[in-house]
């Protein structure tokens, strides 16, 4: 494979620290300064994205989970050593072909949702799951043309090599419906190929996290009428010429503190638009392209991806469930059938996500190699976690009564005439009402801040909306024998 600029500078920072294919958190944020451009929501361009206001305190957040892969406790969660060279790499690039592998990852995942809270829904761990599972469609992508499908296990192990953190992209930005999908003028495609590689004109939406990372990578598979110059299968350095990407407005205040945003004042995970003004892609990160037959394979290759999403969103209702206890117990409500009654739809949730998860884990299959869980099960999953997000939220709300508003910043507490007020009339069971006061903050960055807001949008539709996934859940859960049963019974013809 051609030695490319990326591969240097994250060689050069990884030659500085203290393992060959491992970056710490301050090696992560200098990795960042790379040229990438950058626009902000005032107009302005980010010289630094570390020091940005935009960006620093989440990028701190994620260094500190490269961090873990140092730290003696955490050190085999986040981490792994190959006994083919003996070297030490990120868990989060390794295949998992085993039950047990997929099951190590899910505790690595459990790790990086416990640190975010889950509100980022791309944690560093999150981007190989796309990557490894184009390996699902491999054999199809070496139909069309096996070079190009030797650089999707390339990129893996470069990736594997260099601890990266990638995002994927995969809708095409929104514009008018009616007219035909490969006309549309902001669809991504190939508008010049050379022997070296193509230059992309274009656009795509909402990559979340996409300027915190080093890689995007791309498919096409939600869009079955595209053309062959949009049909892409393809990774993407975040610093390449010509790629600008535009930030959203910041839902969080870069200078909130943690007593009074113990969730926001870590930051977010910045969504923003990617506009492709003639970029170079080297031929190395080009897995598949012009490939009309994959257009529509978007279920197949995200099953590991949708298997994060969905275990994060299992861990984020573990978090739930405690925050309902909690809520009940400072309260002091928890003898209230109604209110018990609630935390039960809460827990409800949580049980629920878990058992399709280890549902899915149990009915899994191997395919190219790679240990994928159960498809159906899955899409089923995600279909619960997506329809019922909304209540969960509701509950937590409605269980808070008034504490979500009546409570207050530090520098209002500090005030002589109303703290000591606040001290004698505010206490909760168990906590003082300083404790109480810091506990529904966290409850209302979790459920109704600004940032609670662009959490429930991306639980939404992140990766599909409750529509297209029931649309897939109806074209591929397996029900022939159920129906065959009930026919038989019925004495009525069978189908095939
Ligand atoms: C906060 C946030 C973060 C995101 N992050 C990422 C990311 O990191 N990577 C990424 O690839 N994508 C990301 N997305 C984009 C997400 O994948 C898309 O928003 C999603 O796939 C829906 O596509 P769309 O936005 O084009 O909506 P549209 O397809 O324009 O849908 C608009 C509405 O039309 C209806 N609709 C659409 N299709 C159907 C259908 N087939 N049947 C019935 N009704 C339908 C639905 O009600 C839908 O809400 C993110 C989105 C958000 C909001």
């Amino acid at each position: 494979m051609r030695t490319s600029t990326e591969s240097n500078k994250l060689k050069e920072i990884l030659s500085k620290g203290p393992e060959p294919h491992l970056m710490t958190g301050s090696q992560y944020k200098e990795s960042l300064r790379d040229g990438r451009r950058i626009i902000d929501a005032e107009g302005n361009e980010v010289e630094d994205v570390t020091t940005h206001p935009a960006f620093k305190n989440s990028v701190e957040h994620l260094a500190k989970l490269y961090d873990y892969q140092f730290d003696p406790e955490t050190r085999d969660k986040t981490t792994y050593i190959d006994p083919k060279d003996g070297k030490r790499y990120s868990l989060g690039w390794e295949v998992p072909k085993t039950k047990e592998d997929l099951k190590r990852r899910r505790e690595l995942l459990r790790l990086s949702t416990y640190h975010t809270l889950g509100v980022f829904g791309r944690p560093n761990d999150y981007g190989s799951m796309k990557s490894i599972g184009f390996l699902l469609i491999n054999d199809k992508m070496r139909e069309e043309n096996p070079e190009m499908a030797d650089n999707i296990v390339k990129f893996i192990e470069f990736s594997r090599k260099h601890n990266i953190m990638s995002t994927d992209l995969v809708p095409d930005v929104q514009s008018d419906r009616s007219v035909p999908a490969n006309q549309r003028p902001g669809r991504l495609r190939i508008v010049e190929e050379t022997p070296d590689g193509v230059v992309l004109y274009g656009a795509k939406p909402v990559g979340s996290v996409a300027a915190q990372a080093h890689f995007v990578t791309i498919s096409t598979g939600l869009s079955p009428d595209l053309g062959p110059n949009e049909a892409l299968w393809i990774a993407v350095p975040v610093n390449s010429k010509g790629l600008t990407m535009v930030l959203r407005e910041p839902v969080t205040n870069p200078d909130s503190t943690f007593e009074d945003h113990p969730i926001d004042s870590f930051g977010e995970e910045m969504d923003n638009m990617l506009i492709f003004d003639h970029v170079f892609v080297p031929r190395e990160y080009l897995f598949s392209i012009k490939n009309v037959k994959l257009l529509s394979i978007y279920g197949e290759t995200g099953v590991l991806a949708h298997w994060h999403i969905l275990s994060r969103l299992m861990y984020r209702a573990e978090i739930f469930s405690g925050v309902a206890q909690t809520i009940v117990d400072i309260l002091g409500t928890n003898s209230f059938q109604g209110v018990r009654e609630d935390v039960s739809e809460v827990v409800s949730y949580a049980a629920t996500l878990k058992a399709f998860i280890l549902a899915a884990e149990e009915e899994a299959v191997v395919k190219n190699g790679v240990f994928i869980p159960s498809e159906e099960l899955i899409t089923a999953g995600r279909l619960h976690s997506i329809v019922h997000y909304p209540k969960i939220m509701h509950i937590l709300r409605d269980l808070c009564g008034q504490g979500l508003v009546s409570r207050f910043t530090a520098k209002a507490w500090e005030h002589p005439d109303v703290g000591p007020k606040f001290d004698e009339f505010l206490s909760g069971t168990g906590v003082s009402a300083r404790e109480k006061n810091r506990f529904f903050n966290f409850v209302w960055d979790l459920t109704s801040s600004s940032h609670a807001s662009r959490v429930a949008l991306f639980e939404n539709v992140n990766s599909t909306n409750a529509p297209v996934v029931k649309f897939n859940l109806y074209r591929l859960y397996d029900r022939s024998a159920p129906v065959n049963f009930v026919r038989k019974h019925l004495d009525l013809p069978s189908i095939k």
